[in-house]
């Protein structure tokens, strides 16, 4: 097989052994005789992988009681709109930290009263605002924890005098979290969990239920907690996979292991690009994604960058291209990224910077 340096921002690198254990599952289900996309949703093999799942969220990230876990679909997209709808009575504020929380707040906006408490959109979103104040009279504040595109990420668990909703699709299992100060966190799961197909959801029970609005059944959390994520037919292949993720990252020892791990692989890739005179970081220093690196040619050298991604390529880089909407590169070294991977591209940086010396 083609040995590929996986750096694509999502859907993205999954551990090896998930992958394995996809593909036995789709021969075989648990000595069913049948796939595991055949199986019926009903069936007790299939709610043994529900209930597992569910409780390798509870462990891994120390989930208290009084929370619920979904598995839903719709994508962490289709997040925006539900959480607006389940929470927003009064008024909400929003944290605007990049393109995704800006695609939130829009969807807030167009069910109620719904503003941006603070935004770093003046420096294209290239740091987190700091020093704003969260009114109290607020139904809930909605924060991007990783900033995706930009490379920017909120690094602690902040204390919130109102519901404190995050979307947290890019950095979830990344880092320890402390849940309790979360009303509610979602994501999808192609970031760092899973495949793509399946959305997280860990909501607080006695938030909900709060609001005049009528809710759809199918936009309603609470039908999703009442049918423990089977009201309808869950994103079965997309949850087995996700079960298998998590399994691997207890493996490793948990998120407090992922966590050392993931500060090590960055540090060593912002180390470059910080010595490497080619290279320049795009996000604030102390907000620096452990997750999505971002950076460009140094000034000076912005003719280089097609170069660069022609060399990379060669060397085996995937995925190093930065978003469509910003230039420049990007690596995405969430979980699943090996260490050798890293250690591949500071190498091709390396040795690009000896040819154009
Ligand atoms: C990718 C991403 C999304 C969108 O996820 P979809 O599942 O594609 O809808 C939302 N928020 C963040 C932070 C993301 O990185």
């Amino acid at each position: 097989m083609k040995k590929a340096y996986n750096f694509n921002a999502g859907p993205c690198v999954l551990p090896k052994p998930a992958i394995e254990a996809a593909i036995e599952a789709l021969k075989d289900f648990k000595g069913t005789g049948m796939s595991v996309i055949e199986v019926s949703h009903r069936s007790k093999e299939w709610e043994a992988v529900m209930d597992e799942c569910r409780a390798l969220w509870k462990e891994l990230l120390n989930i208290p009681d009084g929370y619920s876990v979904l598995f839903l679909g719709g994508g962490a997209s289709l997040q925006f709109l539900y959480v607006a709808m389940n929470l927003l009575e009064n008024k909400a504020g929003y944290l605007e930290t990049g393109v995704w929380a800006k695609k939130a707040l829009k969807e807030a906006k167009g069910i109620g009263n719904a503003y941006a408490v603070a935004s770093s959109a003046d420096k294209n979103y290239t740091y987190i605002p700091k020093g704003y104040e969260i009114p109290s009279d607020l139904d809930y504040f909605h924060i991007t924890t990783n900033n995706t595109i930009k490379g920017t990420e909120i690094h602690e668990d902040m204390d919130c005098p109102v519901p404190l909703v995050a979307d947290m699709s890019s950095d979830i299992m990344s880092r320890p979290v402390d849940v309790s100060k979360y009303a509610l966190i979602y994501g999808g799961a192609q970031k760092n969990v899973g495949p793509a197909g399946v959305v997280f959801v860990i909501v607080k029970d006695e938030i909900l239920g709060k609001v005049s609005r009528y809710l759809p059944t199918m936009l309603d959390y609470r039908t999703h907690i009442e049918g423990a994520s089977m009201f309808n037919t869950p994103p079965v292949f997309s949850i087995f996979v996700m079960t298998e993720t998590l399994k691997w990252v207890k493996a490793q020892g948990g998120v407090a292991a992922m966590y050392e791990l993931n500060k090590k692989k960055a540090k060593m890739l912002y180390d470059e690009i910080d010595r490497n005179p080619l290279f320049v970081g795009t996000a604030a220093k102390e907000d620096r994604s452990l997750m999505n690196v971002c950076f460009v040619m140094a000034p000076g050298h912005e003719d280089l960058q097609d170069e660069f991604l022609a060399f990379a390529k060669e060397k085996g880089m995937v995925g190093i291209k930065g978003h469509r909407s910003v230039g420049g590169f990007r690596a995405s070294i969430y979980n699943a990224c090996p260490i050798e991977a890293v250690e591949a591209l500071i190498a091709c940086m390396q040795e690009f910077e000896r040819m154009h010396k």
